[in-house]
């Protein structure tokens, strides 16, 4: 297909770009629109031109296969074409559709006049990719609808319907349908009355009035935007739209716009754009594999997984058989449901008729004869082999062939519970994480045996949900949770050697962590890695060593649910409140080891904790628990709090040098008395000494 179909009506020549699924800007398209305008503009018997990407589409921007290729960059680049669309001696009317996003909408901002359907989304996102738009989109939007209005959505980076911005120079005519026909009347009109020619570029901003909102806009964007640049470098280019000449403005822009694709936090934004796009891949696995139709749900359990689990399918209209073992644990599940829906109500996040109507796609039940015409069940249930084994045998009792088996387990193995069924290639893990209902992450665990299809199903229904769904292969912990047991370990191993969970926890939340390790815990329950720690040393045949958290659970302290953890809480208050019993209880574990404690930096509370991270994540890389690195990144990133700015533990990994980490865990793994597996994992090593990253 060639990349723009050029045909003509009457004296009006239609460019129409053809380059699914989104009209990105590439390289060919970029090329096509030059030639098919060239060939318009030198035409005598063409007197305008209709620029559009059809009824559906106008374009998404730039083309996101060809990121960090050459061709992203190859001439013709976008302010070429938009330099030629300026210096047209024919009328350019864009026609837009669907969406006009970033490059695409800097395209149209080129155009001498825009027509939209009024449903079109107009934005200029680049800002969450760590960037702002390079194609002069902050010289030419500023002109077409105020300093004010595209500050706000430069740097919000939000879209906005066409409809809002009717009345405004941005767009000319907003129409219900039909935009190319309404395009094409505008430019045969524009020829006919002879219209202007009609360039944002020489449109002059008054500067009186604009400088009081420029430095107010400086001050709150600073604060919002927590050290990352490029929110504050949108304000700069949008404030030359006011204060410089056009072209300067657009020199400045390009290059701002250059100087923040070298920053990490753009890179990391990229990253991570390109982590999801990837995700929901499996190299074995065909894109056009079957899925096995999904339109009702089983869930076993409605405690705090359960019920989150079920709120994801009510809000996508499927309706869920919900399972409990008495009526009184399945009628405190509902009644938390209905808790939930009815505050989201509360916030005007719903209306009553949609929580009504969500409730009454539940069907609660305490007999499995409820699950026979179910297409996917997931339990729930507790944490127990011998708990999982009963609900899987009743399972496989009851539904029909070809439905689907999933446990949310965090920890245990899904092989083994896959064979206590006579359809292990129905059976996967769908780990959730917590609060269920609002957490993005969803890892899907593939068994040894669980079949292609299941796979393929599960990432689509991960997708409609609303998920970001990374696949993981079995292990303890799958990849989340064994990490992140590294994590702790690293963390309490500072403990020992010396730091405060204070001075730990703030370390990583200036890292950019959530909450740091300790508050995180006390907020989840100390007594979950206790219980796990002391399931571990049992399987492994050795005795359990109580670590200082151990020590605590001994304690009773469970964290905020029993009011003192690692920190001490007022009553219905979660402040985090240092605790002199702790202080104690950690010098007499230092004491009974024989430590003296010394000074610890914030520097190493970080290296520690993250690269115990990296070095977890080669080796779950190396089995082949992880397809790709960048899946562990959105794990980490989706499900534990990682800052998003820094891409997750591997890219920021790449970020310092996998040399410097190497040589980091070195050091650790040289020290008396050190866990064996601060050792750097053969991978991380390999990648170090060939000077590569993880890829
Ligand atoms: P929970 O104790 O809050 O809820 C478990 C529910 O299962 C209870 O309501 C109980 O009545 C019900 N139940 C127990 N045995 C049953 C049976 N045989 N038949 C029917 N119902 C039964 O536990 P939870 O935190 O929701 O955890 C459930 C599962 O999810 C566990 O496997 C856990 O490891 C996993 N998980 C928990 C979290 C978390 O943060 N809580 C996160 C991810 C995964």
């Amino acid at each position: 297909m060639h990349p723009v179909a050029l045909t003509t009506q009457g004296q009006v020549a239609v460019l129409t770009f053809q380059n699914p699924p989104v009209n990105g800007l590439g390289h060919a398209l970029r090329a096509g629109i030059l030639s098919a305008l060239d060939r318009a503009l030198a035409d005598p018997a063409i007197a305008a031109i209709v620029l559009t990407g059809g009824e559906s589409l106008f374009s998404g921007g730039a083309d996101v296969r060809e990121f960090g290729t050459p061709k992203s960059s190859m001439s013709p680049n976008l302010p070429d074409v938009i330099r030629a669309l300026d210096d047209a001696h024919k009328p350019v009317i864009a026609a837009i559709a669907g969406h006009a996003l970033g490059g695409g909408l800097e395209l149209a901002l080129g155009c001498h006049y825009r027509v939209a359907r009024k449903d079109a989304t107009l934005g200029l996102p680049e800002v969450k990719l760590g960037l702002l738009p390079g194609a002069g989109g902050t010289q030419r939007l500023p002109r077409a609808i105020g300093v004010e209005a595209a500050l706000n959505m430069i740097v919000s980076g939000a879209p906005q319907k066409a409809a809002a911005f009717a009345g405004t120079t941005l767009v000319d005519e907003v129409v219900e349908a039909d935009v190319v026909a309404a395009a094409i009347a505008f430019a045969a009109r524009a020829a006919t009355e002879r219209m202007p020619l009609r360039r944002l570029r020489d449109i002059k901003l008054p500067s009186a009035g604009t400088d009081a909102f420029l430095q107010f806009a400086r001050t709150s964007v600073k604060a919002a935007a927590k050290g990352l640049p490029a929110p504050l470098a949108c304000v700069e280019a949008v404030a030359d739209s006011v204060t410089q000449p056009f072209d300067e403005g657009l020199r400045r822009e390009r290059a701002a716009f250059f100087a923040l694709m070298n920053t990490p936090e753009s890179r990391a934004a990229r990253h991570v754009f390109a982590a999801e796009r990837a995700a929901g891949k499996l190299p074995d696995v065909p894109s056009d594999t079957p899925l096995r139709p999904i339109q009702r749900v089983g869930v076993i359990g409605a405690g705090t997984m359960g019920g989150g689990i079920t709120m994801n399918f009510l809000n996508v209209g499927i309706p869920v058989v919900l399972l409990e073992s008495s009526q009184e644990a399945l009628e405190r599940g509902l009644a938390t449901i209905r808790r939930n829906y009815d505050n989201s109500a509360r916030r005007g996040k719903l209306t009553a008729d949609q929580v009504a109507q969500r409730l009454a796609l539940i069907s609660p039940t305490l007999s499995y004869d409820a699950f026979k015409d179910v297409d996917l069940v997931i339990e729930a249930v507790f944490e127990q082999m011998d708990v999982k084994e009963s609900v899987f045998r009743q399972l496989d009792a009851v539904c029909k062939p070809g439905a689907i088996l999933a446990s949310n387990t965090s920890y245990l193995d899904i092989n083994r519970i896959a064979g206590f069924t006579s359809r292990p290639q129905d059976v996967l893990g769908l780990h959730f994480f917590s609060p269920a209902n609002v957490m993005r992450l969803l890892e899907i665990v593939r068994g040894e045996q669980t079949a292609k299809d299941v796979m393929a199903t599960a990432l689509a229904l991960g997708k409609k949900i609303r998920k970001v769904s990374v696949v993981s292969g079995v292990c303890d912990g799958f990849i989340g949770n064994r990490m992140v047991a590294r994590y702790g370990a690293a963390a309490n191993a500072l403990i020992v050697a010396g730091a405060s969970p204070q001075q730990i926890d703030k370390a990583l939340e200036r890292f950019g962590f959530a909450m740091g390790p300790f508050r995180m815990g006390d907020l989840a329950g100390l007594d979950i890695g206790w219980a796990t720690r002391k399931r571990r040393a049992a399987e492994a045949g050795v005795p359990h060593e109580p670590t200082v958290a151990d020590k605590l659970c001994e304690l009773g302290r469970f964290g905020q649910k029993t009011g003192a953890g690692w920190y001490r809480y007022e009553p219905s208050a979660r402040d985090a409140l240092p605790d002199p019993v702790v202080e104690q209880l950690v010098n007499e574990y230092r004491a009974a080891k024989g430590v003296t404690p010394r000074k610890v930096s914030d520097e190493e509370v970080v290296q520690r904790c993250v690269f115990a991270l990296v070095n977890e994540a080669a080796r779950i890389l190396e089995e082949g628990i992880a397809v790709r690195a960048s899946d562990v990144d959105l794990v980490y990133l989706n499900g534990y709090g990682f800052p998003a700015h820094r891409g997750g533990p591997m890219c920021y990994a790449n970020e310092v040098g996998l040399f410097n980490v190497v040589r980091a865990l070195r050091g650790f793994a040289s020290e008396p008395g050190a866990f064996d597996w601060w050792q750097p994992a053969p991978l991380l090593r390999k990648l170090a000494e060939e000077g590569q990253r993880f890829a």
